[in-house]
């Protein structure tokens, strides 16, 4: 190793390249306050971990199930959240040996795994019962530097558009992954019901796997936003049946991939399919949803859970960005309107991704 670990260098971390010590973040202090933008010491890198200069960061409605505490297992005491993180290397901690000071890498939802359990030994790390996740049981990358794991890192393709490639980190390897998990075939009919951040992207990556895309949401403009995309039928739910709607146009989906917030999106994907078909579910809203025994039984309907992705996916769909396939619709905001934008992300008000910039290279 050229440089002498942070741990042995100093009592606080620093940036190898300037004497800072704290940094800027946004920090949730209780599921019914605003974040508080706060000035917090810049983290240490342990065993096996790197210290990362934060460029750019995402904003997953995850996110907010965080911050608002929506889900059964709270996130970590002053969560910093954030897992579409993407920045340059500037410190290594002890034993790391296969990041350099200068690379660009990228946190991730799957932070960390054991890597010895039946799931990380089998292709299933996603579901290891150890692992970690950024910007929730470890903080993430609504901050100016964050940590991440040495076998865990994304390495980003060299010309990455910092803002455009922050998304692919977990919006474009969760539904990249979620088709794989449909099953459907290059000519086949595809359902992505919910185009916000995830399902915009998920037009695109259907597309370039030759499936056949019909859309469905509550909101007009995102319907253009999938259209724009490649989106060859669009429903609004609000408006009329998507289960009429699609099997009039398509003769029913071969596959429907659900990233919609609101339970109702779940039990309608089972009126757009036809037989034989498989529904992937990636949205995370609280709740339940029905669904009729008798027609999932004689229509042979696959219905399936998916989170995000391997490491081999993440390479996967980082590989489809780099070759020009995938162009996530971006708006960049600094970090201090994160309770305006998360304001806007429960209201159904942004269009594509917002992806939060902390400096320009
Ligand atoms: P987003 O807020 O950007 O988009 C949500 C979309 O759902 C919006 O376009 C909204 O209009 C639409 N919607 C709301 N009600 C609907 C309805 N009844 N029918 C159809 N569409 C409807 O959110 P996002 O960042 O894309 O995340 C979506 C969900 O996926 C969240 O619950 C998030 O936690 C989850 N998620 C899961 C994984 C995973 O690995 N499974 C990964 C990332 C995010
Ligand atoms: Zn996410
Ligand atoms: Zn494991």
């Amino acid at each position: 190793m050229s440089m002498k670990t942070l741990a042995e260098t100093n009592e606080h971390a620093q940036d190898a390249g300037t004497t800072k010590t704290t940094m800027r973040a946004a920090v949730v202090t209780s599921p019914d306050q605003p974040l508080l933008i706060a000035d917090v010491p810049i983290p240490v890198p342990g065993r096996h971990q790197a210290l990362v200069r934060v460029i750019t960061s995402g904003v997953c409605h995850t996110d907010l199930h965080a911050a608002r505490g929506d889900w059964p297992v709270a996130p970590k005491a002053d969560l910093i959240p954030g897992h579409e993180g993407y920045g340059v290397v500037v410190a290594i901690g002890e034993g790391v040996t296969t990041l350099t000071i200068g690379e660009h890498v990228g946190n991730a939802w799957l932070w960390s795994a054991c890597g010895l359990c039946e799931y990380c030994v089998t292709g299933w790390e996603t579901l290891c019962p150890e692992q970690q996740n950024g910007g929730y049981s470890v903080d993430g990358s609504f901050g100016e530097y964050m940590l991440v794991d040495e076998k865990f890192a994304a390495r980003i393709p060299a010309g990455a558009d910092p803002v455009e490639v922050a998304p692919i980190l977990c919006a474009g390897v969760t539904v990249y992954k979620g088709l794989k998990m449909t099953g459907v075939k290059p000519g086949q009919w595809v359902v992505i019901s919910g185009i916000g951040g995830l399902g915009h992207i998920a037009v695109q990556y259907a597309r370039a796997m030759g499936m056949r895309v019909a859309a469905v949401d509550i909101d007009d403009t995102k319907l253009e936003l999938a259209r724009h995309h490649g989106a060859e039928v669009t429903v609004n739910a609000m408006k009329g049946d998507p289960g009429e709607a699609i099997q009039a146009a398509t003769g029913g989906a071969h596959g429907v991939l659900v990233t919609a917030v609101h339970p109702r999106a779940f039990g309608q994907a089972l009126a757009v399919t036809r037989r034989g078909a498989t529904i992937v579910f990636n949205g995370l809203p609280p709740g339940d949803f029905p669904a009729n025994i008798f027609d999932i039984v004689l229509r042979a309907i696959t219905i399936r859970g998916s989170i995000v992705g391997t490491r081999q996916d993440l390479a996967e769909a980082l590989e489809f960005y780099a070759r020009g396939q995938i162009h996530p619709t971006v708006h960049v905001e600094p970090i201090e309107n994160i309770n305006d934008i998360f304001t806007r992300m429960e209201q159904g008000k942004i269009d594509g991704r917002i992806v939060m910039r902390y400096s320009d290279d």
